[in-house]
């Protein structure tokens, strides 16, 4: 596990990309740091009277290329380091999709699960009203992360237009769809990581149908995966949670449906009869053609990467492989699809979101679809070329293809 706070390791990868297109030093140092980041206090009257002051964070790293955008997460362990990290990986996640957007990211450093409904709205409003001023459908648009949810969203976007006095719907995303959110938000995640294992597969002519699959993780990102490739005739043979892994043969696939219904009955996979129970350690390193890291960050390490059999690694979670891991990987010919090109279909669908909301005219769950679909396949082709042109792997790749869009932007500006 690296030392590094997530803020010098999200500088580290900015300047090693940045030698890659031998990048202006006076443009690195200006990219090393949020444009802004705005520190709160949240005082909340407690259930029991009592009054406590929460600390909020955000930070907004770039908007070169339109408005910041980007989640709030609540959990006990957000610092501002973690905030501004997670803001620049926005910036580079909206650049490769291609979004008019730049990035941003914010934090209450709280546990939810100690504080009450009526507490948690308290803080949200709170949250929200602090920050509002630097918030806004042209300036700044948040969306869900950690421990919030569409209700977080509905509460911020109210207490907005309670302050500005009338519905301010596009100032955030990712909300519950009668007011305002879009079709296919729920999905989007896993939908738009489907969409680039497509054309990954495609690139180096591994056929999808019967291509056999191991998904770490069976939550929003990693369960839907499942579906999606499933449905595309793939074999998952083996998924895991929290609790642990389990295995069966390509010829008896495990079935979206049997595994989604024990793992809602009985919190977790591992309860799903007449398969073999391993580690996660050990799906890892299955002899899948697919890999599909879906829950932590750190999972493929210098240690497990020569071991790994897979021909394509699609990052549903963000930062599950080290960069030891990555040379590792690239040197073995596994393609790794990098997580801020495979798992930005969510905020893409939060973009096609706000777009709705400022046109007022909402789009079915087919047009959704097809407008991600086109995002996501774009975006993995200007990768893709961008790795043959530079002879890198993809992930540094999507690094200098997100950091040469948001420099052009800057040099029409004449910020640099
Ligand atoms: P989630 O909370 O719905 O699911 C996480 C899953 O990981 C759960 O099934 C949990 O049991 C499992 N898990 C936890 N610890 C584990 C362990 N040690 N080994 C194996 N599995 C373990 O979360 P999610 O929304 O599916 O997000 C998963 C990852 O994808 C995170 O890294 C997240 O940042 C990233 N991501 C999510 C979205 C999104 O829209 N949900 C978008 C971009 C990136």
């Amino acid at each position: 596990m690296s030392q590094k706070n997530p803020y010098e390791i999200a500088v580290e990868q900015l300047e090693r990309a940045a030698e890659i297109i031998d990048l202006d030093k006076d443009i690195v140092e200006r990219l090393k740091r949020p444009d802004r980041v705005l520190i709160v206090s949240i005082p909340v009257r407690m259930d029991d009277g009592s009054l406590k002051v929460f600390v909020g964070y955000r930070s907004q790293h770039n908007n070169a290329l339109g408005p910041y955008k980007g989640g709030v997460r609540y959990h006990p362990n957000v610092t501002l380091e973690e905030v501004m990290a997670l803001s620049m990986w926005m910036t580079w996640k909206c650049a490769v999709a291609g979004l008019p957007y730049g990035g941003g990211k914010g934090g209450v450093v709280v546990d939810p699960k100690k504080l009450s409904r009526g507490e948690l709205e308290r803080l949200s409003r709170g949250y929200f009203a602090a920050i509002a001023r630097i918030i806004g459908p042209d300036i700044d648009i948040p969306a869900p992360d950690v421990y919030t949810d569409p209700q977080t969203m509905a509460w911020f976007m109210d207490e907005y237009s309670r302050l500005y006095g009338y519905n301010v719907f596009g100032v955030v995303t990712a909300k519950p769809t009668i007011i305002g959110g879009s079709e296919g938000r729920l999905t989007s995640t896993s939908r738009g990581l489907f969409f680039v294992v497509e054309e990954a597969a495609k690139a180096i002519g591994l056929d999808l149908k019967n291509a056999t699959v191991a998904i770490q993780g069976y939550g929003n990102v990693g369960s839907f995966t499942h579906k999606f490739l499933e449905e595309a005739g793939a074999k998952v043979i083996a998924v895991s949670d929290s609790k642990g892994a389990i295995l069966t043969s390509p010829d008896k696939p495990l079935k979206f449906e049997e595994v989604i219904r024990v793992k809602r009955k009985t919190g977790s996979v591992i309860n799903v009869k007449g398969v073999k129970k391993i580690t996660n350690e050990e799906l890892l390193e299955l002899d899948v053609d697919i890999l599909v890291p879906a829950a932590l960050e750190n999972v493929i390490t210098e240690k497990n990467a020569p071991n790994i059999k897979a021909k394509i690694v699609a990052e549903g979670a963000n930062g599950p492989t080290t960069p030891e891991a990555d040379d590792i990987l690239y040197k073995n010919g596994v393609l790794v699809l990098p997580d801020i090109l495979a798992n930005a279909g969510g905020v893409s669908v939060s973009y096609l979101e706000w777009v709705q909301n400022r046109m007022g005219y909402y789009w079915t769950p087919g047009e959704v679809d097809a407008k991600l679909k086109d995002i996501m396949v774009k975006a993995f082709m200007n990768v893709w070329n961008t790795a043959q042109r530079y002879n890198v792997d993809m992930r540094k790749a999507a690094y200098v293809y997100a950091i040469n869009r948001v420099v052009e932007a800057m040099r029409w500006r004449g910020w640099i």
